[in-house]
Parts: C-alpha cells; structure tokens; sequence
C-alpha cells in the first residue's frame, strides 16, 4: 500500500477521532484536519499527528486555536469555506469524511472534483445529492468508498463478485437504543442516546433510536451501489455482528460480520483494496451462541417507509426528508420537541417538495435552505 496522505473532516468527532487512531496504527501521515467547536482537542490533535492544515469551522475559536499552535509549523485557516482548500489540497490523496450533517456537502464535491479517494462517513451528503456526488466523482476519476458499516459490508460482498447478480441488498441494523418499545410517548433523551451496540455522535444515535439512521442507510446505499429501493430490505439484527448481506440471484447470500467498532470499515476505506492488520479482534462465535432477526416495527417507526416515499419524490424528496430531520433531531436535543415529533415533522415536510429529477447542485443547496427556513420559521 502506497503511504496515503490523509485529510480528516471533522476529525473531532466520534469517527475522526478512531480515524486518527486507524491512521497513525497505519503509520500514515495526516496532513489536513477540522473541526467545528472543540478547538482543544484540535490543537492536541494537530501537534500529536503532526499536521500542517488545520481549519476551525466556526470563526469564534480562530484566535484560540492561532495562539496555541503560534510556533509551530501549521497554518490555521477559520470558516467553512476552508474544508474545500483542504479536501482538494495537492499534498492530500485521501479524504475522510467526518462532518456531521448536509454542511459537508461542498467539501465532500470539493474532494469529488479534486480526484481525490474519498472515505465517506459523512452520510448527509450522500443522501441529499448522491446522484451527483457520485456523477462528480466519476467525472473526476475520485474513489468513493464508503465507511458506513453497512455499506462497507455490502461494498465487500460486492466487489468479489462484480459481474454477479444481485438479487437484494440487506440492510442490517441493532434496532437503536428503543428497539423492543412499544410506546414511544415521553422518551427522554438519555434513553434515546443510550446505544446498546456502537459508540457514536448525539444526532447519529438519535437517528439510530427513530431508525431514521437506516432510512439515510437506505438512500445512501442507492447511491453508492445503483440499486433501486425496492431491492433494498432492513432487518433488524441486534448483536451488529452481521453488517449486511448481498443476496444473489441464484438464492446465494454472502455476508460481511465483525465487531461493532467503526475502526475496522474505517481502516478498509483506507487501505482498500487490502486487508492489513487492523487494531479490532475478531468476533468470538461460541461465546456469542446466536445470531438474530426480526422484522421492523413500521407503525411504531416510520422513519424508513419515509425514506422510501422520499426517494419517489425525486431529487428533492431525500433533501426536504434529511432537513426536517436535521432540524428536528437537533430541537429533540435541545429539549424543545418530543421524541415523536422528530416525525411529525418529517410528515409534514414531504408534501412541500416538487418533483425534480433533473435538479443541480445550487438548486440542492437553494431547496435545503428553503426548507431549513420554513421549517424554523
Ligand atoms: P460527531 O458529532 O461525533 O462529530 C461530528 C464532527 O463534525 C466533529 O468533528 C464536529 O466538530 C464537526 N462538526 C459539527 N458541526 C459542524 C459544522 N456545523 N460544521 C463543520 N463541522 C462540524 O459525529 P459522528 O462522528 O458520530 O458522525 C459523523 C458522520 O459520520 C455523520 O454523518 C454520521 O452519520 C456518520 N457516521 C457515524 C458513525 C459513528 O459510528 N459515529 C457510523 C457511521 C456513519 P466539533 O466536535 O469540533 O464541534
Ligand atoms: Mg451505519
């Protein structure tokens, strides 16, 4: 494996953290980082890996951040408009995506158009414009390769039987942290953030409680792998051992397992298309016993029959479906809403959208700000 040269976006967070972890177990180099609000642990991050770049999206912690690396040999730059300077930066050929939420959109096309290997986490993008994420990256000759668990299971099942034919793609997910509820009045927010199976940032583990984590999965897995939805099937498999499987259609399944720790698909994307020697164990069978599957409860959890509906709308439906959940998710936080109303507010944003199916980037970008200012209105 060639040494990669390595820009983390959003490398304070849940996944950029285990991503710098998986880089330096890698011994490779990370030459470019950002972060929004945690600008202590950036700078610690900046003089441990040795970085040269670093951007702190939001302006108020530039001089913080200026001050403590004064003497070192980094350039800081503040405000978003940076992340693309340092997703395209020439001394970079690999970028992990790990912002959270559709704000990573411009840095994502950014690395897109600058041909670089992307290793995406950051869903929202994906999700909002995969369509032409991905005609950008194909245009510009970028790899994207994906670090969601589920979709770097599928992505392995895939890429060993390239020509094969695919029956169905399994979704697979825990079930969140209220699977087996049936009432979702009053969920209190330190209920909904306890994730029995995987270690992640508040919004993810909100989405995963909703399973609107798997509704994004499935708009994600769309894009990434050009199947159509109705040929995209959850099931909930709650020890996360399993990742996801590809069924084919001489009624063979191959499946992706392992732990539930996001340092092995995030060491995949880097090293892809090797398997190196990674920091996770492998899983012990006998002590797990068994594995199992349910069905999901749709009445109870909407969220992905919502996604699908989304993806009828064109390419506006999954972009107004991604903003009234971003909004809500982050009211829910805030104490401002109840749990169901995360819904609600979905519901009620998908009859606004107008089919598109030929829509641009900027009337992306226009129809999400739309939607965000209607919806906070
Ligand atoms: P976290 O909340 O832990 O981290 C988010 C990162 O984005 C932090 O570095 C944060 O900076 C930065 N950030 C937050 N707001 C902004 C903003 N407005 N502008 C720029 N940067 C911002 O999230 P996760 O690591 O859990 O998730 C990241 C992405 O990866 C999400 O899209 C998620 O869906 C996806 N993902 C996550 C998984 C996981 O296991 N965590 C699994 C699969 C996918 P700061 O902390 O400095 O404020
Ligand atoms: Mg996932």
């Amino acid at each position: 494996m060639k040494n990669r040269r390595l820009c983390v976006l959003g490398s304070t967070g849940s996944i950029g953290v285990n991503a710098l972890s998986v880089a330096e177990h890698l011994g490779m180099s990370v030459h470019a980082i950002s972060a929004h609000n945690n600008h202590q642990l950036l700078v610690e991050q900046t003089l441990r890996y040795n970085v040269k770049r670093v951007v702190v999206t939001n302006e108020d912690h530039y001089q913080t951040v200026k001050q403590a690396l004064a003497g070192h040999a980094v350039e800081v730059f503040a405000g978003h408009k940076h992340l693309d300077d340092i997703a395209a930066d020439d001394d970079v050929d690999t970028v992990l995506t790990a912002i959270v939420g559709a704000i990573g959109l411009q840095s994502t096309l950014a690395a897109c158009r600058a041909g670089k290997r992307i290793c995406i986490a950051n869903k929202e993008p994906l999700v909002i414009a995969g369509r032409l994420v991905m005609e950008t990256a194909q245009k510009h000759n970028a790899q994207v390769i994906p670090v969601d668990s589920e979709h770097s299971a599928i992505w392995q099942c895939i890429e060993q039987h390239k020509n094969h034919e695919i029956r169905d793609i399994y979704l697979t997910g825990s079930g969140g942290p209220l699977r087996g509820r049936t009432d979702l009045t009053d969920i209190k927010k330190e209920d909904a953030l306890q994730h029995p199976n995987w270690s992640m940032g508040d919004k993810i583990t909100i989405d995963s409680a909703t399973l609107m984590n798997k509704g994004l999965e499935l708009i994600e897995a769309h894009h990434l792998f050009n199947m159509s939805s109705d040929h995209i099937k959850v099931i909930i498999h709650p020890e996360s051992i399993i990742h996801s499987m590809v069924a084919y259609k001489d009624g063979s399944v191959i499946a992706q397992l392992g732990l539930p720790d996001m340092r092995t698909p995030i060491q995949y994307a880097l090293t892809w298309p090797e398997h190196k020697n990674g920091l996770v164990e492998t899983p012990n069978f006998i002590e797990l016993g068994s594995l199992n599957f349910e069905d999901v409860n749709h009445d109870l959890f909407p969220s992905i029959q919502l996604a699908r509906q989304s993806l009828e709308l064109g390419d506006f439906g999954p972009c107004a479906l991604n903003a009234a959940n971003e909004i809500a998710v982050d009211q829910y936080l805030k104490d401002q809403i109840a749990f169901q109303d995360i819904f609600k507010c979905i519901e009620s944003t998908l009859p606004l959208v107008t089919q598109n199916h030929n829509a641009s980037i900027q009337d992306i970008i226009n129809f999400d700000t739309e939607m965000r200012q209607r919806l906070q209105s």
